[in-house]
């Protein structure tokens, strides 16, 4: 089986088309526009295979690049089998644009439609193509909703709570006291038998957070995710030993080498890999890597291909779920009673909806938002 053709697409998709319930905000940014990259591989045998990855707002068409340019003609007439050295390859003859970044989450793309079309090809589910450790698993539900008003909040929480979710995921960032007051007001509404975990999105320093986690710590918090930028493992590590709150960390580095100081240092207690930024390839380097550490692993969004992949390792917790992107899916993934369960169509079977997409392929006029 050989690689016989690809198509690289660059989207720009406006708030308005995916998430038409008002406003999606974290505590250093507001999200108004996200830009997809797709990448479609046909081997010489018929099979096809989809990858993508994603930025919020700004670089797709560095991305789309950077596939045509430098990976789509190192992929055609290669066997998808050999994906591993692949994604090794590009990581090296890609180096000196970067060793993470923009050349990151092109390989990933590249990587998850490889993965993809080798799945697709043994007529195999992702997960049971890589090898069962479960059928399902547990979803928390999650929200960008530092944006919303405190009861819009509660509202949405309990509504999550509603559906059968037992766990739950709000961000933080804003004031100590919002901040209290927001969490506060979720855990009464939800219940003390409810995981309640919280998302700073990098918002403080060492000092800051660990001011905020003595006022945090009495709502009995599953974790902090992201108090600190992703380059402060020793910040991360001197916070960890300080609270007894698992803190949580990973969305935003782009290598598996990213992982190995905190690992080492016992900087995080649950690494949450995103395979957009790591490929497969990548994620389950992390993965692996963390089992060695002790440590289990909690995917980062994009929970539709990591169903799959949490369902082939030992050491997954459980799969954020936040269906951002699903008014443009041709199939939402299968939620019931807080349990996830990947879908049985060959591949990791995401795919976007031509029809959804195709009016925001870039560069467009209409959703050029400034
Ligand atoms: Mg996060």
């Amino acid at each position: 089986m050989r690689v016989a053709a690809c198509r690289a697409s660059h989207y720009r998709v406006p708030r308005e088309v995916w998430w038409p319930g008002g406003r999606i905000g974290a505590s250093l940014y507001e999200i108004s526009v996200i830009e997809l990259v797709t990448l479609e591989v046909e081997t010489d045998e018929g099979a096809s295979g989809f990858g993508f990855t994603y930025t919020v707002g700004h670089g797709g068409s560095a991305i789309h690049a950077l596939l045509e340019d430098a990976i789509v003609p190192e992929l055609v007439g290669r066997d998808p089998h050999d994906v591993e050295s692949i994604w090794h390859e590009l990581h090296t003859k890609l180096h000196f644009v970067g060793a993470g970044g923009v050349t990151a989450v092109a390989i990933a793309a590249a990587d998850i439609a490889l993965w993809d079309v080798r799945a697709v090809a043994a007529a195999l589910p992702l997960y049971r193509y890589l090898g069962v450790h479960r059928t399902s698993l547990p979803a928390y539900a999650s929200a960008v909703n530092l944006a919303l008003s405190t009861a819009e909040l509660v509202e949405q929480m309990g509504g999550y709570r509603a559906q059968g979710f037992a766990a739950l995921k709000m961000k933080v960032g804003k004031s100590l006291r919002d901040d209290v007051d927001r969490v506060r007001a979720v855990r009464e509404a939800v219940g003390d038998d409810c995981e309640l975990m919280v998302d700073a999105n990098m918002a403080w320093d060492v000092a800051e957070a660990g001011r905020r986690l003595r006022v945090l710590e009495p709502f009995a918090l599953a974790w902090l995710e992201e108090p600190l930028p992703p380059h402060d493992v020793d910040g991360f590590a001197r916070l960890q030993r300080a609270t007894s709150v698992p803190l949580a960390a990973g969305e935003t580095l782009f290598t598996p080498d990213e992982f190995t100081p905190y690992f080492r240092r016992g900087a995080i207690r649950i690494p949450q890999p995103d395979v957009i930024r790591l490929g497969v390839t990548g994620w389950r380097r992390v993965a692996s890597a963390a089992l060695d550490a002790g440590l289990p692993v909690a995917p980062h969004f994009i929970p539709e291909i990591h169903v799959h992949l949490a369902c082939a390792v030992p050491n997954a917790l459980n799969l954020e779920y936040l269906p951002i992107f699903e008014l443009l899916l041709e199939a939402p993934l299968r939620i019931e009673d807080g349990q996830a369960t990947p879908p049985d169509t060959p591949g990791h079977g995401m795919r976007f909806s031509e029809q959804a997409l195709s009016p925001y392929r870039a560069p467009t006029e209409e959703v050029q938002l400034r």
